[in-house]
């Protein structure tokens, strides 16, 4: 990290650990999560305007998109700020880490500086319509079609698991613009409003009860050709900055996340002596979780391309997440069973949800994949 990214660092913690202190009062009701999905959304996107108004929540993002500037190492630290205040991370603020440098990337300038600022700022949410039914690790055989018609493309088809759908406002969606056989050369990235007519939204219930993902049905829906993101059959690139972004920022604030519900395991509960070594072992996992993570996200701040070897980061981060939740069962059985206050069911909600970990973003076993055939050089699968 360079000497001026180090020094903004500082200041950044300095200053925003005096500001969380001195709003401590104001931001009270905002500590805790009611159990209601809806009513989660609503105390997050209070906690975020309050990020936001205060100008915290736009350091680290660039001036012509409506940020303050500055170093993108700000934005990790943000995280770290609020998790070690006892706050848990708004949802939306994984979702703009993933989504908004690649729509700012490759979408017109215009288009990313009028809707930039609305998601930062909580106004709005948007959501990634990339999987759908037989097209998740395999995106090059997605079926989505969108046809040419002049000024606008007529989208049909379907997607799934598109997390948070129900509250968003946009969507990144990938669509075929050119023919199947093409694989992923024939497809493009869309920027669609989610109140165009035609697209139906329709919830699933994961298994940690919560309303998470939805399936969205595009029944020629018109989407005007300025909302295309980067060129046409290029929606690869732009899904690759997504993955990228996955493992930068957002893998950072993830394990930030993590250690804070490490620490509050053991500062919460009487553990017996037993429990030392499986605690220690869970710690070591998230250390090393934090290393890898730790590189990735300076080279993410230096303007690198992090490439092949973020794969090893998407493992530890599923392996450490469920390492700390199925500790947490293990040593707690009969809290986390059977007890039905705020935090066994915390506890349950987070474990139920941590084996998404290996799913979500790249499965694990495709992680291993990428490592054997680009870093080990294995042959590739055809
Ligand atoms: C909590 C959660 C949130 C999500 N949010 C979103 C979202 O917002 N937007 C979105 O677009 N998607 C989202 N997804 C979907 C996610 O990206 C896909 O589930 C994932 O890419 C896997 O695709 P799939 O489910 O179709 O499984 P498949 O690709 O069908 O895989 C099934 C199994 O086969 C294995 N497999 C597949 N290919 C290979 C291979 N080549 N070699 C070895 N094993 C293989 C997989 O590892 C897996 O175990 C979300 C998923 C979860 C769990």
């Amino acid at each position: 990290m360079s000497a001026n990214d180090r020094a903004e660092l500082e200041e950044f913690q300095r200053g925003f650990g005096r500001w969380l202190d001195e709003h401590r009062e104001d931001l009270e009701p905002l500590r805790s999560l009611p159990p209601e999905l809806d009513a989660q959304f609503a105390v997050q996107r209070r906690l975020q305007r309050q990020l936001y108004d205060a100008g915290w929540l736009r350091r680290g993002w660039p001036e012509q998109i409506g940020g303050l500037g500055g170093s993108v190492v700000v934005r990790g630290a943000l995280a770290e700020g609020l998790t070690r205040h006892g706050y848990t991370f708004p949802f939306a603020l994984g979702m703009i880490e993933v989504l908004a440098p690649s729509v700012t990337r490759f979408a017109a300038p215009e288009l990313a500086a009028e809707m930039f600022p609305r998601f930062l700022s909580g106004d709005e949410l948007w959501c990634q319509g990339f999987s759908e039914p037989e097209a998740g690790s395999d995106l090059g055989s997605l079926r989505t079609r969108a046809v040419d018609e002049g000024e606008h493309w007529r989208v049909n088809g379907q997607k799934i698991w598109t997390s948070w759908a129900q509250f968003a406002q946009r969507c990144v969606l990938l669509v075929r613009t050119g023919e199947q056989a093409e694989g992923f050369r024939g497809v493009t990235a869309l920027f669609v409003d989610m109140d165009s007519p035609g697209i139906t939204v329709r919830p699933l219930r994961a298994m940690s009860g919560d309303e998470e993902f939805s399936e969205l049905f595009f029944d020629d829906v018109l989407v005007p050709k300025s909302r295309t993101v980067g060129a046409v059959g290029a929606g690869v690139a732009v899904t690759m900055a997504v993955l990228e972004n996955e493992r930068g920022v957002l893998a950072w604030q993830r394990q930030t996340w993590l250690h804070q519900r490490l620490r509050a395991l053991v500062a919460e509960h009487r553990l017996e002596q037993s429990s030392a070594g499986r605690i220690g072992e869970v710690y070591a996992s998230l250390y090393a979780l934090k290393l890898r993570s730790r590189d990735t996200f300076r080279a993410v701040v230096a303007g690198q391309v992090i490439g092949p070897r973020s794969s090893v980061d998407k493992i530890l981060l599923s392996t450490g997440e469920k390492a700390v939740f199925d500790a947490v069962f293990d040593l707690l059985p009969d809290h986390t069973l059977f007890d039905d206050e705020p935090g066994a069911r915390q506890w349950r909600h987070e474990h139920a949800y941590s084996r998404a970990s290996s799913i979500y973003g790249g499965t694990a076993e495709v992680q291993r994949n990428i490592l054997a055939e680009r870093i080990l050089s294995l042959p590739r699968e055809r």
